[in-house]
């Protein structure tokens, strides 16, 4: 049945003044929820009314301690819903409640981390050269709007929010269209936490109309992005108009680099989990399984067997490893690059269609799908695909894969599987990306930072200085001198 939901726009509970438009779970199409989008109408009302409670001061006038006493309810007040919430993620993007859950978990485990880093992150006292202190504090950079997608939006929405928060901004957001209920519901927790009225704002809807509104807004003075690269660059550009810091989480084509002395029942495991869990939908999918020749029939033979036992249905189902992907256009999209991949000289070795049965009729399911035979230089080598779909490439020559890896627009992520610390030290240290996963992959702490390199994006989130991200610098310098300046001295 569907759910009449409103948002929170400037301290009010109510619709945003756009269209009416649902929502719909993935997994059979039906519609889940109903409400407005908003409007550039009130995207202004919203960082008008956050510039307003900034400037009252009950935010980030509050001692830190006292805001870190906020950020640890917040967390509370996520694990008192986690189950709810997880189901609610679940309908709007169709993972696997398994998924939901774990988001959910890290979410809560994101406020408290920077409720702990708000009451201890220290500003400093800088090495004088003369007889005067020097002095470094941060100051919260005002309003700030953060930008959402759909994969994983309770996590990709606390990691901004949280550190936001802790830094003492206010924050307007634009979750993705198709998934706004977690950054609605974030945003109903932080309030009944005690965060005044106007610190926090939801915008729902499309990009190009609330998004844009919003990078645009001259009282926006920072903007956390995750999301594709082509938007992201576009929020580079406008960003330059007022000079605005950015922080953009982007797209990846991550490479997984198997080695002869892997060991091979670790790496075929790290490897489907890598590509297939949360169908593919991620920014860090290992989409690119370069195998070493000597282990790659063993390897494949094995991978391919791991794949076709993974068990694909119903999110709501607690054994199930692959859901449906979040919508019809979307898997519309992953079967053009199957198609795109055959006409490339590549095979599919398993998969490459939508699974048969009553269970899938519906929605938008697909079948984790394996090629070969494709170059690295092929499209469905070199562009995010954003499905369950892998690439597998045999090499030989160490250089030659590095190269081969390396060419790729794209550096958010790697993975490399082998017993030799040496080896993953070489490897990791000339591999382009943000993140190296050895023996291991899609791990996350939210203590380390991440973010990507080349047209994966810019800034970082995460880790005890991502409060930082969100913070003015200025410098102090005391006086200490008894007499004045000599210069000054009249004769
Ligand atoms: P998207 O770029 O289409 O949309 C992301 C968000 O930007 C949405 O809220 C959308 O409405 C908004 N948006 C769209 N046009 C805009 C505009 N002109 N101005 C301002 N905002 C605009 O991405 P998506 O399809 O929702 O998500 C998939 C992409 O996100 C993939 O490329 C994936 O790799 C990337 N992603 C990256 C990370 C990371 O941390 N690096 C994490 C998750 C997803």
């Amino acid at each position: 049945m569907t759910e009449r939901i409103q948002t929170l726009i400037a301290g009010q509970w109510r619709d945003a003044s756009g269209p009416l438009y649902e929502t719909e779970y993935p997994a059979d199409g039906s519609s889940v929820a109903a409400l407005h989008a908003a409007t550039a109408a009130d995207v202004d009302e919203a960082v008008q009314s956050a510039e307003l409670a900034r400037q009252r001061g009950n935010w980030a006038g509050l001692k830190r301690h006292e805001r870190a006493a906020q950020l640890h309810r917040i967390a509370a007040g996520i694990r008192e819903r986690a189950e709810e919430l997880a189901q609610l993620q679940r309908l709007d993007n169709g993972k696997p409640i398994k998924e939901t859950r774990a988001l959910v978990a890290s979410a809560a485990g994101t406020f408290q981390f920077f409720a702990a880093a708000c009451e201890t992150w220290e500003d400093q006292l800088t090495p004088a050269r003369g007889d005067y202190l020097t002095m470094s504090v941060h100051e919260p950079l005002g309003v700030v709007g953060a930008i959402t997608p759909w994969n994983s939006p309770i996590a990709s929405e606390a990691q901004k929010l949280a550190p936001a928060l802790a830094a003492g901004c206010a924050v307007v957001f634009k979750p993705a269209e198709i998934t706004p209920r977690m950054a609605i519901e974030l945003a109903r927790i932080a309030q009944q936490a005690g965060v005044p009225d106007g610190i926090i704002s939801v915008l729902p809807g499309k990009g190009s109309i609330v998004g844009d509104a919003l990078v645009k807004h001259p009282l926006i003075k920072r903007i956390a992005f995750t999301g594709g690269t082509t938007v992201g660059m576009g929020i580079q550009r406008l960003a330059a108009e007022k000079l605005m810091p950015t922080s953009l989480e982007l797209g990846g084509k991550s490479p997984t680099i198997v080695c002869a002395d892997a060991d091979l029942e670790h790496a075929v495991a790290g490897v489907l989990y890598g590509i297939f869990s949360s169908s593919g939908e991620s920014c860090i999918a290992g989409s690119r399984a370069f195998v070493h020749a000597s282990v790659y029939e063993k390897f494949r033979a094995r991978l391919l067997a791991g794949a076709q036992a993974l068990r694909v249905g119903d999110p709501a189902n607690e054994a199930t490893q692959v859901g449906p992907l979040v919508s019809q256009s979307h898997r519309a999209s992953v079967e053009r690059y199957v198609e795109l991949g055959r006409t490339e000289g590549g095979s599919v070795l398993t998969g490459g269609a939508r699974p048969q049965g009553v269970l899938f009729d519906k929605g938008s399911y697909y079948l984790p799908t394996v090629f070969e035979g494709l170059s690295n230089s092929a499209r469905m080598c070199q562009e995010e695909i954003f499905g369950p779909v892998l690439a597998l490439l045999p090499w030989s020559d160490e250089a030659d894969l590095l190269a081969q890896c390396n060419d790729n627009v794209f550096g958010l992520a790697s993975g490399i599987w082998t017993r030799d610390y040496k080896t993953a030290w070489r490897i990791g240290s000339a591999l382009q990306t943000g993140t190296v996963w050895v023996n291991t992959y899609k791990l996350f702490s939210v203590s380390t930072p991440f973010g990507g390199v080349k047209m994966s994006g810019t800034g970082r989130e995460k880790g005890r200085l991502g409060i930082l991200e969100y913070t003015s610098q200025k410098s102090f310098y005391w006086g200490l001198n008894e007499s004045p300046m000599p210069w000054s001295t009249a004769p």
